[in-house]
């Protein structure tokens, strides 16, 4: 059993906290009087001693604002629609009150809670995230994915687990395999339901939901609310209490950005020169392709910097090495793209470099949001060949400003219109390079 936790008021003193727009945490003496909320404390909102000490011990002295509203609902049993992205302390929002009430009734035997996340990565980071909250706690976890073998996945489900932390696919397929029985879960998380739309895993969930028992609490996660995610609200929420989180990706004044206007077959030299020049100890870049990723780890390491490329060809197994080499400072520029960078839990990112820009706006913002983390600035560079002078365009007119240029030795002076298909489409070189590659 749980102690219960003493219910401290907010702390008195003029130290304020307050959470900037893209989800850092900020503590200021007297700071601004829009900004300032009252801090509010892990132990006022209910948690219990056990899980108090390991937030603690795993450094957090202040919980998030999606934390601060969904623990208590969660705690108390009731449904969570929350709207938050990863970045904003969701994790915790949702696994507190998981390792909370399962405590509270002992461990078990059976899967009593599930917790349901689009890639991979996502899956492995949520379930570590449990294993240190749960630290103090009688309860097991365990986390199931596809792309590697099935069999200590197995074999750790029949050991008993309490808390699953699972991809879609990899949970049907054990399911229908009668390898796990879900008739048992008393918590289900659904994380990043819009990505799992995005994915085309919706159906897979819906699926996964048909095997879940009428009767359980639900907490369900979204970045963006659009029609198809609200259908599935509207089935399986129950007179949700509604957490919004600030979105994370939000650029603010923490993250100090620049744009190098430079040729194609320049970017890898600048990369190198500024990584020499701004002395980076870590980086992430992002390509656009998979073959780009690859390219630019190779000629990072061809240079003497230790690279590693993270994308969706290359084996789970290769990804994670390449993950804990980086965070280990065995490698100090990982190279991703887009969707391999998702959910990529990685602290301290003082660099992000965009090799190229991205095709949709929104999505410069959630990569140059992965720096400056945790209330610490960041920097974040971007390279712009002429062929991406509109992406620019774009990106500026969503910023409602220009990013400031930065000045380097290889200055663009290729000045030709991007080349076009038999239909008049723009042919984008790299997409080019990599099915050439393919
Ligand atoms: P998440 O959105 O759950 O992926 O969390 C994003 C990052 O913030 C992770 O590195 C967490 O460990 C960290 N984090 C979550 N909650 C807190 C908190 N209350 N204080 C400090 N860091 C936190």
């Amino acid at each position: 059993m749980l102690a219960a936790a003493p219910c401290g008021g907010a702390p008195q003193g003029s130290l304020a906290f307050f959470q900037t727009n893209h989800g850092a945490l900020r503590r200021r003496e007297g700071a601004g009087k829009e900004a300032i909320r009252v801090m509010t404390t892990f132990s006022s909102l209910g948690i219990a001693e056990p899980i108090l000490t390991a937030l603690t011990d795993y450094g957090y002295e202040i919980p998030t604002v999606i934390q601060e509203k969904a623990i208590p609902a969660g705690l108390a049993g009731r449904d969570v629609l929350g709207s938050a992205q990863t970045g904003t302390g969701k994790t915790c929002a949702f696994g507190v009150p998981i390792l909370q009430r399962l405590a509270q009734k002992g461990a078990g035997q059976a899967i009593r809670a599930l917790i349901l996340t689009p890639t991979r990565e996502l899956a492995i980071q949520i379930d570590d995230n449990l294993h240190a909250y749960g630290k103090n706690l009688p309860l097991t976890e365990a986390v199931i994915f596809g792309g590697v073998g099935q069999t200590p996945q197995v074999e750790q489900l029949k050991r008993g687990v309490d808390i699953l932390t699972a991809t879609p696919g990899r949970l049907l397929d054990l399911s229908g395999q009668g390898l796990l029985d879900l008739s048992g879960v008393e918590i289900f998380v659904l994380d990043e339901a819009d990505r799992m739309l995005d994915m085309g895993f919706i159906h897979d969930v819906r699926r996964v939901i048909k095997l879940l028992p009428q009767k359980k609490q639900t907490m369900f996660f979204s970045a963006t609310l659009p029609p198809e995610i609200m259908d599935l609200v509207d089935t399986l929420l129950h007179d949700p209490v509604r957490a919004a989180a600030a979105p994370v990706s939000t650029p603010v004044e923490v993250i100090r950005q620049e744009v190098c206007l430079v040729d194609r077959g320049n970017k890898t030299s600048l990369l190198l020169a500024i990584l020499d020049q701004e002395q980076v100890g870590n980086a992430l870049v992002f390509t656009r392709t998979k073959h780009g990723a690859d390219k630019v780890a190779r000629d990072l390491n061809r240079k003497g910097v230790a690279a590693a490329a993270i994308h969706g060809n290359k084996s789970q197994t290769a990804r994670q090495e390449s993950l804990r080499k980086f965070k280990a400072g065995e490698v100090r520029v990982l190279v991703a793209t887009d969707i391999a960078a998702r959910g990529l839990d990685i602290e301290d990112l003082a660099f992000v470099f965009n090799y190229n820009l991205p095709e949709v706006p929104e999505t410069y913002i959630h990569r140059i949001g992965r720096t400056g983390r945790a209330g610490k600035g960041g920097t974040a560079i971007s390279f712009c060949d002429y062929g991406e002078m509109p992406l620019l365009r774009d990106i500026e007119k969503l910023l409602k400003k220009p990013i400031p240029r930065r000045d380097h030795n290889y200055p663009m002076e290729v000045f030709e219109a991007p080349k076009k298909d038999a239909k008049g489409r723009v042919v984008n070189p790299e997409d080019a390079e990599a099915r050439q590659a393919a």
